[in-house]
């Protein structure tokens, strides 16, 4: 028997924070220590290199190799100095996590020794053996290797004593295999799209920039008894476990005070995120016991999602250093809030300027409603794509869940912006008055600065505005946030380039571009008034209202991903160059074949779970009661014996029909698996996972559950949710 609970509990409640070194400097002495950022080029670049790489970056121009080798001597010599013996390429494949091989700085020097080397062409171009990582078919298809390439927007850090540095990755005929490159893609198309809305507005504008601010939400449970979950430990959520009698009814743990041993592994991991230049900055509980939360201030969003990817790993080796594992999982915990990683999403001129906030004048709130209207639009006629960007076999059991956004995507504007939005559709263009830029009457409430307040919440919506920015709530805590990004910013990017060409043409035409500029977006508020929804997003009427209205609402996550063929989705993608065709179909592939793995493993360790921890204890219970009735029969008479041990009987029996229904299941489900794992296309495979392994998986939890409430606590061989749930 698994002697877990007087370990763990031994071990946790003898357990001291772990004492965290804390360096006596100031924040600004060690932040971004760890990275090569401009001040460290400065130091170890000489300057026509220093000023061409930063010309390359701000610029977004090729860099000469002549350049790269002498980057490459510069990063060398900072990482050496900094205790790197190591680089590597470090990027974003499709599994959803980070990969990088390591290679030393090390070459032959020809007399029988070795020296520190790195050239140029080492930093810009690599070719990892990278034929096991998950690419839909492209390379086996079109090419057999994969190479991967310097990102020169996002600076190389070192981690432990590696030099990483981000790159792309791709295959040799110029398919993305990564993340990261339709992420760059979608920036840039969105770029070029808002620059040219804006500069309706304002001329002088060059360019316009993505923000993300993400904050992740995440559980700790103590490593001993994270250890004595073989679903924690091969699937990140329990698969079994019935309520714990308090969880978060009280709502005492959101923003309550944190935990000395939590508190400490914050503190330690705030401190390596500084060190590795993520600006962490907010940190509390959140709704869950165990749950808690963090988020950096905001950031360009290519290198804001670097810095998450980079914070998730870095969150996962610091909690080991204060015995507790991190559970990034989207649903760790039935019946407990999941977790989510909001994505704060806004754009911005190279004028400072937020794209997604009210002006002073009337000029900058019809910027300001343009650009709402349009993302509206976008939203509105991509939210299934907009779904499908963030379902995945982990974030489909958050989604959907009560306590969860709903499995539909819609969008929350708040009482003041549906009020602006509402007076624009029933203003009459008639009314409009041109009077030179500065006196021009819109028919526009002047909407003073500062006016969205932010306590206009709702939190129940997937994608809300948040007074200069809109927050994507759907994306999973465990995800890539690019999926969702590259799905965003190319629909609202297309949809930008549409508005553009119908104000140009109508300015052509001879129309004033602020009279075509409001009727357009009357147009748009109009059409895309479906995705506006300020309601209860969890109530069930809701799910029918939104199916009235025509949007997306599909919840089997295999289905979802055929959205991302369907033309008007191929041709965004393509219109905008963020993804080919022959690109979407090979990521289908691949969310298809991730989605059919996951369910697959978590129905394997359920199946052995039931096996071999819950049956087993069941019956060893079943047999104590047995041997008591048994002995009661002995020693009473018939009557009274009945008596004594009627509850006995019932439990026997109980326990007996949950063991054979958990051993039917499992047999079925055994089956049912082999049935779909012949499917040779993956596209049916994951359906037939979807559809006739989850619900079997459902059952027996079901069951087990039952047992775990029968059965003697002290023979029950798994930690239950009281214990996983509350960290002494
Ligand atoms: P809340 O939980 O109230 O939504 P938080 O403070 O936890 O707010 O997180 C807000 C996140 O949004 C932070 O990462 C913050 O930097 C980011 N953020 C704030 N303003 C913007 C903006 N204009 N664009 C993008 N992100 C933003
Ligand atoms: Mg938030």
């Amino acid at each position: 028997m698994s002697n877990y609970r007087f370990k763990s509990v031994s071990e946790a409640s003898g357990r001291k924070p772990v004492k965290v070194q804390l360096p006596d400097e100031r924040v600004d002495r060690f932040y971004g220590r760890q990275v090569f950022n401009r001040r460290k080029m400065l130091e170890y670049l000489p300057k026509a290199t220093y000023d061409a790489l930063v010309d390359a970056i701000d610029n977004r121009r090729p860099l000469s190799l002549e350049v790269a080798d002498s980057v490459a001597e510069g990063i060398k010599r900072w990482a050496i100095d900094n205790g790197a013996r190591h680089y590597t390429h470090w990027f974003h494949p499709l599994t959803g996590s980070t990969a990088e091989k390591h290679d030393a700085f090390a070459e032959h020097d020809g007399k029988g020794g070795m020296v520190e080397k790195f050239s140029g062409k080492l930093l810009v171009q690599q070719e990892p053996d990278a034929s096991s990582f998950p690419n839909g078919g492209i390379r086996n298809t079109f090419e057999a290797r994969g190479y991967s390439a310097w990102d020169i927007s996002s600076p190389a850090f070192i981690v432990g004593n590696t030099l990483c540095i981000p790159t792309v990755f791709i295959s040799y005929t110029g398919e993305s295999l990564d993340y990261k490159t339709p992420l760059l893609r979608s920036l840039n198309s969105l770029d070029r799209a808002a620059t040219r809305v804006v500069k309706f507005f304002n001329p002088d504008v060059k360019h316009v920039t993505c923000n993300l601010g993400w904050e992740q939400e995440y559980f700790l449970v103590d490593e001993a008894l994270y250890d004595a979950r073989p679903d924690l430990v091969m699937t990140g959520r329990t698969l079994t476990g019935h309520d714990s009698a308090k969880n978060q009814q009280l709502e005492d743990h959101y923003f309550g005070s944190i935990p000395a041993r939590v508190e400490a592994f914050m503190l330690d991991l705030e401190h390596q995120a500084h060190l590795l230049g993520i600006p962490v900055k907010t940190r509390h509980n959140e709704v869950a016991p165990n749950q808690f939360e963090l988020a950096p201030i905001y950031e360009e969003a290519n290198l804001a999602n670097d810095h998450n990817l980079l914070l998730m790993s870095v969150m996962e080796e610091v909690a080991r250093r204060h015995n507790f594992r991190v559970l990034l999982h989207e649903k760790p915990f039935a019946g407990v809030n999941g977790s989510g990683k909001h994505n704060n999403w806004s754009l911005s001129s190279d004028l400072g300027d937020l794209l997604f906030a009210p002006g002073k004048t009337s000029i900058e709130n019809l910027r300001f409603v343009t650009f709402i209207a349009n993302v509206m639009s976008a939203v509105h006629r991509h939210n299934g794509l907009l779904k499908a960007s963030i379902i995945n076999a982990t974030n489909a059991h958050r989604l959907g869940a009560n306590e969860a956004p709903p499995a539909i995507i819609s969008m929350f504007l708040g009482s003041q912006l549906s009020d602006v939005l509402k007076s624009i559709e029933e203003t009459d263009t008639t009314e409009i008055r041109v009077e030179g830029k500065e006196k021009m009457t819109l028919g526009l409430p002047q909407i003073p600065e500062l006016m969205f307040d932010n306590t206009d919440r709702n939190r129940t919506s997937p994608f809300a505005f948040t007074g200069n920015r809109f927050e994507y709530r759907a994306v999973g805590s465990s995800a890539n946030n690019a999926s969702a990004l590259i799905a965003l910013n190319a629909a609202v990017a297309h949809q930008l380039n549409r508005f553009a060409d119908i104000i140009d043409k109508r300015v052509k035409d001879g129309e004033p571009v602020e009279k075509a500029i409001l009727e357009e977006v009357r147009r748009l508020i109009v059409e895309a008034k479906p995705i506006h929804f300020d309601g209860n997003g969890y109530s069930d009427e809701w799910k029918e209202e939104a199916a009235r209205r025509g949007l997306d609402t599909e919840t089997s996550a295999p289905l979802m991903y055929d959205i991302y063929m369907h033309p008007e989705n191929v041709e965004m993608f393509e219109k905008t160059g963020v993804l080919s065709r022959k690109e979407i179909a090979a990521r289908n592939e691949v969310k298809w074949e991730m989605y059919t793995k996951k369910v697959q493993i978590e129905s394997r360790v359920l199946g052995d779970m039931a096996i071999n921890h819950i049956i087993p204890a069941a019956v060893r219970y079943e047999s104590v009661l047995l041997d008591n009735v048994y002995k009661v029969n002995q020693l009473f008479s018939k009557e009274k014996a009945e008596t004594i041990a009627a509850q006995d009987k019932t439990n026997i029996e109980n326990i007996a029909g949950h063991v054979s229904v958990i051993k039917a299941s499992v047999d079925e489900m055994v089956e049912q698996r082999k049935k779909a794992n012949r499917i040779e296309s993956e596209r049916e495979k994951a359906i037939a996972y979807h559809d006739n392994v989850l619900p079997l998986m459902e059952k027996i939890r079901y069951h087990v559950d039952k047992l775990e409430l029968m059965v003697d606590n002290e023979i029950w061989p798994l930690p239950k949710y009281r214990e996983l749930l509350f960290i002494r």
